[in-house]
C-alpha cells in the first residue's frame, strides 16, 4: 500500500520486561506537505531533493524536542547555492525554500549535493515560543543531508543519532533512531538494573535499520516498515502526528522586517519606486506599502521605542 498522508510516527523499543530501552525512533512521509513548498519555486532537481531531505529531517528531529517553539535547519553556502533553510514548528507546520544562482541551472544540476555545500555552514535555530533562542553554527561536515545531521548531532550535541532520508519528485521521507543520554548508565542517579541493560542495543538496532531501502522508506507504512526492520524486537508504535505546510508570514511580520531596514533605507526605496513590494520567499505572498504605510509602520517603531523606554 503506498503511503499516501503526511504523517510523523514515534516509536520506542522496548525489552522483554516491556520496560523502554533508551532508545527511540521516529519516522516521517511528506508528500502533500513537500509538495505545497514546490508550488511556491522552480528549484533543480539536486536542490529539491536536498530541500526536501532538510524538510524530512526536520520534522524528525523536531519530534524529538521537549519545545513549543520552532526548529529552523539552513545551508548556507557562498557557491551556486546560497541557502536552503526549513522551519518545522512543535505542531509539525513547515515551510522551506531556497536561494541559489539562477543564471547558472545548467551548472547546478550537474552537481551533487556535496559539491554545492562543502564550504558552506550549516545552522540550527531553536526558537521556543517562551525564552531565549539557541542558534548553533558549524561547518557542514558529510557529503549528505542525513550525514552532515548526524556529525552535528554528535559533536556538538553529544547525542548519537542514525538518519536516513529519501526524496523524489512527489515525496521526502525519513527515519531516526537516536540513543537517549543516559544509556547504560544511571537513571535519574539510580543505576539501572544490570538484567535490563542491553548493552548492545545501539548498534543492533542501527545494523538493522542500515538495511532499509529508499522503496521502503518511501512506501511502506510505519508498521510493515519497522517489521520488516526489526521483527525480532520489541516496538512500541504511537499514534502518527499529521504534518502540514503553512507559512507564518502576515503584514506585521513583513512590517517588522521592513522596520529593521530602518527609515533611510525605506525612503530611498520609495522615492525610487514609489512603494515597498515584498514576496514571501517561503509561500509567494505578496505584500505592499505605499508611502502612507511605510509612515504608518515607522510611526509604530517610534511609539515602541518610547513604551520601551518608560520601563
Ligand atoms: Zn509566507
Amino acid at each position: 500500500m503506498k503511503n499516501s498522508t503526511d504523517t510523523l510516527h514515534h516509536f520506542i523499543f522496548e525489552d522483554r520486561f516491556n520496560n523502554p530501552m533508551p532508545i527511540r525512533g521516529n519516522l516521517v512521509h511528506l508528500n502533500d506537505t513537500y509538495q505545497q513548498v514546490l508550488q511556491h519555486q522552480t528549484l533543480p532537481t539536486v536542490l529539491k531533493y536536498a530541500l526536501g531531505e532538510l524538510m524530512a529531517a526536520s520534522a524528525l528531529l523536531s519530534a524529538t524536542l521537549k519545545m513549543d517553539g520552532a526548529l529552523v535547519l539552513q545551508i548556507q553556502s557562498k557557491g551556486l547555492l546560497k541557502l536552503l533553510v526549513v522551519e518545522c514548528s512543535s505542531d509539525l507546520n513547515m515551510r522551506a525554500t531556497a536561494k541559489w544562482d539562477e543564471t547558472k541551472v545548467s551548472q547546478i544540476e550537474e552537481k551533487i549535493f556535496f559539491d554545492l555545500v562543502k564550504n558552506g555552514q550549516f545552522i540550527i535555530t531553536l526558537d521556543p515560543k517562551v525564552g531565549e533562542a539557541y542558534q548553533g553554527v558549524v561547518p557542514i561536515e558529510g557529503e549528505s543531508v542525513a550525514e552532515m545531521l548526524q556529525n552535528y548531532m554528535l559533536r556538538s550535541q553529544q547525542i548519537d543519532t542514525s538518519l536516513w532520508l529519501h526524496c523524489d519528485e512527489t515525496s521526502a521521507s525519513g527515519m531516526l533512531l537516536q540513543k537517549l543520554p543516559d544509556f547504560g548508565g544511571h537513571l535519574g542517579g539510580v543505576a539501572a538494573p544490570v538484567l535490563d541493560y542491553d548493552a548492545d542495543a545501539w548498534n543492533r538496532m542501527n545494523h538493522l535499520a542500515n538495511t532499509v531501502t529508499n522503496d521502503e522508506l518511501q512506501n511502506l507504512p510505519a508498521e510493515t516498515l519497522l517489521t520488516r526492520l526489526f521483527g525480532e524486537e520489541d516496538i512500541r508504535l504511537f499514534e502518527p502526528k499529521s504534518t502540514q505546510f503553512h507559512c507564518s508570514c502576515n503584514q506585521n511580520s513583513v512590517a517588522s522586517m521592513l522596520r529593521m531596514l530602518g527609515e533611510e533605507e525605506l525612503n530611498s526605496i520609495l522615492a525610487e519606486f514609489g512603494k515597498i513590494e515584498v514576496n514571501c520567499d517561503f509561500c509567494n505572498k505578496h505584500y505592499l506599502f505605499d508611502a502612507v504605510d511605510t509612515a504608518q509602520l515607522l510611526a509604530t517603531e517610534a511609539s515602541v521605542n518610547i513604551s520601551n523606554a518608560k520601563h
